[in-house]
This record gives structure tokens, sequence and C-alpha cells, in this order.
């Protein structure tokens, strides 16, 4: 048995918390300037099972849902690491166990299960189609029993990191399709096969975070690696995104109660004035205030969990626990900020790193305009605005 199959959510938590403890600010600060891939803090969790957790026990995984997946996220944010560095391993865990055939499953899930494969890469965005994931053109055509990939994908993060990437594609024309989000599909990319045919060049960014563009020229699959129908891709990835979005939402509110954490401590033992800063209302109330905010983003993204565990596509409860719980994360980060003062922007705190790093995600995996976009339309039934 791995830790991931122990005991209650605050075993677990705890459990996860004496694994982070291994890997203070000083280790995640010397990977943050040298923009060093964190391997032995991924190498502990892949040991430990964590990243399997979702990965049914007949595969080698520990069968857990996705509440107790984002426990571990939220609680690896809380210590002040960063659950970035191998959170797909989970989130592409909702594509490849709802539409991957028992043939894929058996292939692929007890060689991640074990640690021998990583699947830390999903590639979806593409420079000219941004947000508007119709229109990517990296196309798969069928030939025979392969399919040839040519096109090119940005932002794709730890796809040097990885064994395995989890690519979209469209695999028939947008001109030829009905609706804009017909004719595209999943495929499993063995990133160990593809010779020359798959290239990779970094993006800088304000965070550690290994994402880089991809270029494909002639990438041959075989058939086999299609998850799910063909022609089907996109829906097949709202189910994954759904999950995606409730384990974003958790790194974001174990951030947000990194930083109220923190700051709490910070506000009560400083002493400016001849007392604790932490008695000004000017300093506790943005705190406090945040801290209601996480708590509230935390209870959304409970029942989204609840929800998807269920066997459900909780759409509208995934965005909107991603939208409260990025926005809680980031109005704490700035509660934080103010309270250390100066020394929050000092490295040696560790607040600026997660300031930085808590920033991504009203972006990043969605942008949060689309998120209202969405609320706006499927929930309130709004005209489309785009
Ligand atoms: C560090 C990092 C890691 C990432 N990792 C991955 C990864 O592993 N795999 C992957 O596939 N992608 C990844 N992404 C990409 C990420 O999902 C996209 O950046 C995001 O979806 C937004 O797309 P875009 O950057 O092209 O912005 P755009 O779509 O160009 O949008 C720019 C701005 O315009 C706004 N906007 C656009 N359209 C509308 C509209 N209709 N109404 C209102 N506002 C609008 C958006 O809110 C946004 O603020 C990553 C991004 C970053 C920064």
């Amino acid at each position: 048995m791995t830790q991931a199959e122990n005991g209650s959510p605050d075993e677990l938590a705890a459990a996860v918390r004496d694994l982070c403890s291994r890997f203070g600010e000083e280790y995640w600060r010397k990977a943050d300037e040298a923009r060093a891939y964190p391997e032995a803090f991924v190498a502990a969790l892949t040991e430990a099972g964590y990243l399997a957790c979702l990965i049914p026990e007949e595969y080698g995984g520990a069968g857990l849902g996705l509440a107790e997946a984002g426990t571990i996220l939220e609680e690896i944010n809380r210590t002040g690491a960063n659950a970035a560095a191998c959170h797909a391993q989970m989130y592409t865990m909702g594509t490849l166990l709802r539409h991957g055939s028992r043939e894929q499953k058996a292939r692929f899930l007890p060689g991640i299960a074990s640690g021998e494969l990583r699947l830390q890469a999903f590639a979806v965005t593409e420079p000219d189609a941004g947000s508007d994931t119709a229109r990517i053109r990296t196309f798969a055509e069928r030939r025979g029993d392969r399919y040839v990939v040519n096109g090119q994908k940005v932002f794709i993060s730890r796809v040097d990191h990885s064994d395995l990437m989890m690519l979209l594609a469209r695999t028939t024309p947008e001109a030829k399709v009905a609706k804009r989000t017909d004719g595209l599909s999943v495929f499993m990319v063995d990133l160990r096969e593809t010779g020359g045919s798959v290239r990779t060049r970094p993006v800088a960014t304000m965070i550690n975070h290994h994402t880089s563009e991809v270029f494909f020229d002639d990438l041959e699959l075989p058939a086999e690696n299609r998850i799910g129908e063909e022609g089907e891709g996109f829906r097949h990835i709202l189910s994954g995104m759904n999950a995606e979005r409730i384990l974003l939402a958790s790194e974001s509110v174990g951030d947000g109660l990194y930083f109220v954490d923190r700051a709490a401590a910070y506000a009560r033992e400083r002493r400016v004035f001849g007392r604790a800063i932490g008695k000004n209302q000017g300093v506790q109330f943005p705190i406090a205030d945040a801290y209601i905010d996480v708590c509230a983003a935390a209870a959304v993204r409970d029942r989204a969990a609840r929800l998807y565990d269920g066997g459900g596509s909780p759409g509208a409860e995934a965005n909107m626990a991603k939208y409260l719980a990025s926005r809680a994360a980031w109005k704490a980060a700035n509660a934080a900020m103010d309270a250390f003062g100066g020394w929050g922007m000092a490295s040696e705190y560790g607040i600026e790193r997660k300031f930085r790093e808590a920033r991504l995600y009203m972006v990043a995996p969605v942008a949060n305009n689309l998120v209202l976009g969405h609320i706006a339309q499927h929930v309130l039934k709004m005209p489309r605005s785009f």
C-alpha cells in the first residue's frame, strides 16, 4: 500500500505536509533562481504514490477521487511548494479514464502508476487560437493505420520532463464540420518515439514553469493512440478540463492558505510603533477578508469535486471554483505582500515567489474572462459573447 492509499482526509493532508517538509523554502528558492525542474520533489511524490492517486487500483494506483487529489495538491501549495511541477499527471486522468479503451488503460496506466512513465504534458493551446480552442490548426491526417501530425503548440508545460503527452489536434478541417467544436481528436504521444518529428523551444516566463513551444513535423502516431472517438476530442477533453479546473482550484486554495497562514503569523509577531502590526485593522482586515474568500472558494471546489466523483460533469461548479479560488489566492497574495512590507519582496521570505506563482491561475488553464462568459451563457442563458 502506498502512502496515498492511507487514511482520512486529515491524515492524507498530514502525510503530504510531512513529505513536503523535506523540501523547504530554500529548496524552492534555489530551483526558482536556477529555473530548475524540482526532480527530487516530484520523485518523492511519485514514490509515495500521490501522483497516481486517481489511477484505479487494478492498474496499480490508489483509486481515489478528485476530492482526495484536491487535498493533495492543496496541501502541497499550502506548505509553500509548487504542485504545478507535476499536476498534469492528475488532470490528464479525467480524459484517459473516461474515454480511453481498456487496452489503452492497460498499456499506459501501470507504468504511470509505478513512476516508470511520466504523463506530465497536455498540449492544447496554439499561438493563433489562444482561448478559442476550436480554432486550433495542428492537424492529424489519417493515413491507413496511423495519423501524421503537423502544426504548432505553445505554452506546453513540462513537455521536456515527460514521456507521454496528451495532444488535441484537428482531424477534420474546420470548414468541413457542422459545429466548430466537431472534428477534433485526442491522442497520446509517446515522446520517446518521435525521433526528430517533435521539437520544443522553451518560453521564458516570470515563474519556474518549464513551458515550451512545440513543433510537429510529420509526426507519425499509430491509430491505436487515439483516445476516444475520432472527431469527438473537444467533448472528451471537456470532462478532463472540469477535472483540471477543480484540481487547479485546489492549488489556488492551497496558495491562498499559504499566504493567509504566513501573513497572520508575521502580523502577530512583527512589532512596529511598539505593538504587533496585526493589532492594526488596516493590516488584519485584508488578511481576514482574503481568508473568508479562500474558504468560500474551497466550499465551491468541494461541491464540484463531489459532483465529479459522483460521475457528473459539473462544468459550472468547476469553472466557478477555479475563478473564485484564483481570485481569492490573488487577494491573499496581495494581503501578504502588504503585511510583510519590504520583506514581502525579499526572495528569502518566499512571499514574492509564491506571489508570482499564484498569479498564473487567473489566466491558465482558462482565462477568468472566459469563465465569466461560460457562466453568462450556459448558466444564465444570456447570448454568447464570443
Ligand atoms: C505558464 C503557463 C503554462 C501553461 N501551460 C499550458 C499547458 O501545459 N498546455 C496548454 O495547452 N496550455 C497551457 N497554457 C496556456 C493557457 O491555457 C493560455 O495562456 C490561456 O488559455 C489563455 O490563452 P492566451 O494566452 O492565448 O490568451 P488569449 O486567448 O489571447 O487572451 C488574452 C486576454 O484576452 C482575454 N479574452 C480573450 N477573448 C476574450 C473574450 N471573448 N471575452 C473577454 N475576454 C477575452 C482573455 O481573458 C485574456 O486575458 C499555459 C500558459 C501559461 C502562461
